[in-house]
């Protein structure tokens, strides 16, 4: 788990949509063993259950790939080590702005840097 902790902020918003899938994944699943009588509905709710929680399974994956690609970096304001994704993340110790490109330091904050489009409209 503490390495899990170096993920950067946005990873962690990933692994928060993952958790909810599993969690609502699990609930529908209770909802369908609430509705046994009703064959139909009791199958539908299952069917969704699992639906929910192999998505989140895909997602965990897709976390696993991501933080491959993520850059490790200590972070200048609180020097605790976070992972970044894309050239504008943020430090998810202490939410300092964080980015790869020398061209966009020193400016404000902006996720939309990470769009290919808008960096260069922005020019
Ligand atoms: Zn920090």
């Amino acid at each position: 788990m503490a390495q899990q902790m170096t993920y950067s902020s946005k990873i962690n918003k990933i692994r928060t949509f993952a958790l909810i899938l599993v969690f609502a994944g699990i609930l529908i699943m209770y909802g369908g063993i609430m509705a046994r009588r009703i064959e139909w509905l009791m199958l539908i709710l299952f069917v969704l259950g699992v639906l929910m929680i192999v998505l989140s399974c895909v997602v965990y994956i897709w976390i696993g790939t991501l933080s491959l690609r993520a850059v490790p970096v200590i972070c200048p304001n609180c020097e605790k080590p976070t992972k970044m994704l894309g050239r504008v993340d943020a430090c998810m110790h202490c939410k300092e702005p964080l980015t790869l490109d020398k061209n966009l330091e020193g400016k404000e904050f902006d996720e939309r840097y990470n769009n290919r489009k808008f960096r260069e409209e922005n020019k």
